[in-house]
């Protein structure tokens, strides 16, 4: 291997994993599935991802200039209080965001003439398309990116630069590359959302509902009980997964964890808007809104 490659610590910034991939148009297989989860209706009320969809098929139209799309795993725990693993401490927008920003830093000082941006889940990027490109692992059937090494608990943070993919050290070759059928996911999800293997309805997908979702619950998701005592978010048909495992996760993804663990519904629903927001000010929870959360 050529000495001149360039090694990125991952570890040195929190992530477990790295791989670069070329930019490039996203394939037509995936821009078809793409496609007709929009015509079907399937992304629900997120409206934002029918726009720009010339740039999400085409990151060089994002970032003018883009060689290489850098893709990295920031690993978070376990849900807690009905609260998604990945919501128990600060937002991961800004989490995985600020380490991207070290990275592109440290890659300004070694090369002047780098430029990048970082993205995660915030602009018009498929990144668990552009992470299996990266050689990082594959999507299963639940739709989760899965590293067949670390499981299915990250996010996924990306930057778009302009350093061409092959300059970096290639990731090692994946011995498997399918989550394989076992079908547990689908058995698992208790809406009905993953209608089919891949295929996710967002409609009835109680993550979707309680995170992004500003419309009243549909009745039969309406309470805790029937939505399994999810409140913000749902892991059933990641728990499911055979490839599912404990991670360490970043000590920022964790800071509210004791107080959701030991909050009840009298707790959540004597919350004031004013204590929310104070509370939670650094927190993903505020894209549910207080409303959504303390209804049980
Ligand atoms: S997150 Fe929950 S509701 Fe959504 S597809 Fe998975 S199991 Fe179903
Ligand atoms: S539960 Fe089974 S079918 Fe579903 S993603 Fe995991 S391995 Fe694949």
């Amino acid at each position: 291997m050529s000495t001149n490659l360039i090694k990125i610590d991952k570890s040195a910034y929190g992530f477990l994993d790295f791989g670069a991939a070329r930019v490039e148009k996203v394939s037509e297989d995936r821009q078809g599935d793409f496609g007709r989860y929009l015509e079907e209706g399937r992304h629900a009320g997120m409206g934002y991802l029918a726009r720009n969809v010339d740039k999400r098929f085409d990151p060089a139209q994002l970032v003018p200039g883009a060689q290489s799309v850098l893709c990295f795993l920031a690993p978070y725990g376990q849900a807690s209080g009905g609260v998604a693993g990945f919501a128990q401490g600060v937002d991961y927008h800004k989490v995985v965001k600020d380490r991207l920003f070290a990275v592109m830093s440290d890659l300004k000082a070694q090369f002047p003439a780098f430029e990048g941006r970082p993205f995660v889940d915030s602009a018009p990027v498929l990144e668990r398309y552009w992470a299996v490109k990266a050689g990082l692992g594959f999507i299963g059937q639940n739709n989760f990116f899965i590293s067949p090494e670390f499981g299915l608990r990250t996010i996924i943070g990306v930057i778009l630069c302009n350093i061409p993919y092959e300059r970096f050290v290639p990731h090692a070759p994946l011995t498997v590359t399918e989550c394989g059928s076992c079908g547990a996911c689908l058995r698992a999800c208790p809406s009905g959302a993953l209608r089919a293997p891949f295929e996710l309805d967002a409609r009835r997908c109680i993550s979707y509902l309680t995170i992004e979702s500003h419309e009243p619950l549909p009745e039969d998701l309406a309470s805790l009980e029937t939505r399994h005592g999810w409140r913000f978010g749902c892991e059933e048909c990641m728990r499911a997964c055979p490839w599912d495992k404990p991670l360490a996760p970043l000590p920022e993804f964790e800071t509210h964890r004791q107080e959701l663990k030991t909050m009840n519904d009298a707790d959540w629903a004597s919350l004031t808007a004013e204590d929310f927001e104070t509370r939670f000010a650094d927190s993903g929870l505020r894209r549910a809104g207080l409303d959504h959360l303390s209804k049980s």
